[in-house]
């Protein structure tokens, strides 16, 4: 077994060596450009895209002509927020999200709102789920689109698709999903769900990086979007640019490979995350689960560990890759925006750690894992005068501190 090892499987994904090999021939021999009309080369990279196109399409339920290659889903979320509200502003200029989403909405948003857009942010229970009345209710004769993602990329909560879907369609308005993290891991139907647009990325699913797509439903109803980047007209006009055809193929394999291991995919990371979760909490007492108990990705675990200090955790842990929602790993000082949403306090989300999960774990990884955090979490938790309070009885959240 090599150290450190990577439980940062909702960061990104190793290349699995199937898709590494089906992308190489697409540098060398295959290097045409799929635009090119007139000569072999182009015909060849163009058959090795409409392949991919169609198995990416498969992944959640399409038709390969719905199907707009980018750049990632930063990109597709960007597409479809901005491209919807271009296009559709004669009908109406209010969008609804949820203060969880990935910055790739938000910021968008942000961006909207100073161009005039209302954008109400729907509220959260402690689990990071919607309300579906509140969704109901918040839809305005001026709402063009929802945005919910499929499964959340900090605490794996999941949103009711098929019930968001009914709702957007009976009231006419757009429904688009992040489904980065959903994709392969979760059912995802854009027919039974009534999703009309859909955001993804290869490196997410073991395929490489700086290769997306947008799902863009054609047909009842038909969905239109401006374009944001213009060029020589690819994609149906929806996204100029010569296609990354490596990156494309790849995001194809990765695809078919996610779809054929199916459930047996699933259930590697739903074993190794839950024999995780149970072997830390069998070990060591307050800690807190954050997000849906069970409405969640099969490899997320995010867990905040109560009388350590998020900083000295992640130190002392330096041989395991996570994330944390401690200030600590982010640019700005404040501890995930996520988390606070859900209002777990700031002392809890700065002791949280995201463990995600991925195909190559193993349960030798896991039992690592498992006596590592027992025994830095022990460690630091002897140190800590505040533990020593709490387990003599003494209410820390009313304590009045001295001041100096
Ligand atoms: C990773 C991620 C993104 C961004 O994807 P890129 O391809 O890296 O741009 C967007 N949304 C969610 C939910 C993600 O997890």
């Amino acid at each position: 077994m090599k150290t450190p090892i990577y439980l940062d499987n909702h960061a990104t994904t190793s290349v699995d060596p199937r898709v590494l090999e089906a992308m190489l021939p697409f540098f060398s021999e295959t290097f045409g450009n799929a635009a090119s009309r007139n000569h072999a080369f182009g015909w060849a990279a163009e058959e090795g895209v409409e392949e991919a196109r169609a198995q990416i399409a498969a992944i959640v339920g399409a038709g390969a002509k719905e199907v707009v290659f980018t750049s990632g889903a930063t990109e597709s979320d960007n597409l479809a927020l901005v491209g919807v509200a271009e296009f559709y502003k004669d009908k109406g200029n209010h969008i609804i999200t949820a203060p969880t989403e990935h910055k790739a909405i938000l910021d968008t948003c942000h961006m909207l709102e100073q161009r005039g857009y209302e954008i109400t942010y729907l509220d959260l229970d402690q689990h990071g789920s919607i309300d579906l009345d509140q969704l109901a209710q918040a839809i305005t004769d001026k709402t063009i689109l929802v945005s919910l993602m499929a499964a959340n990329n900090e605490i794996g909560t999941i949103h009711p698709l098929k019930e968001i879907g009914r709702i957007t369609r009976e009231r006419g308005v757009l429904f688009h999903t992040d489904a980065t993290q959903g994709v392969g891991h979760m059912d995802i139907d854009v027919e039974e769900m009534n999703i009309d647009l859909a955001s993804y990325t290869a490196h997410k699913i073991y395929g490489p990086k700086g290769c997306g797509a947008l799902y863009v439903r054609r047909r009842k109803p038909r969905t239109r979007l401006t374009p944001i980047i213009h060029g020589g007209g690819h994609e149906r006009g929806l996204r100029s640019g010569t296609l990354n055809v490596p990156g494309i193929i790849g995001f194809g394999k990765a695809c078919e490979i996610m779809q054929a291991e199916g459930v047996a995919g699933r259930e590697h990371l739903l074993y190794l995350r839950d024999r995780l979760h149970q072997g830390i909490t069998h070990e060591i007492g307050e800690v807190y689960l954050n997000g849906h108990p069970t409405e969640r990705h099969p490899g997320n675990l995010n867990l905040s560990f109560a009388y350590v200090e998020g900083e000295s955790l992640l130190m002392g842990i330096s041989d395991i890759a996570v994330s944390s929602g401690s200030a600590c790993t982010s640019a700005s000082l404040e501890p995930s925006y996520v988390l606070r949403s859900l209002g777990v306090g700031v002392e809890l989300a700065h002791s949280s750690i995201r463990f995600g999960v991925g195909r190559f774990n193993t349960e030798e990884e896991i039992d690592f894992v498992i006596k590592r955090m027992v025994e830095v979490v022990s460690r630091l938790r002897e140190m800590s005068p505040l533990y020593e309070l709490a387990q003599d009885g003494v209410d820390i959240s009313k304590i009045q501190w001295n001041q100096h």
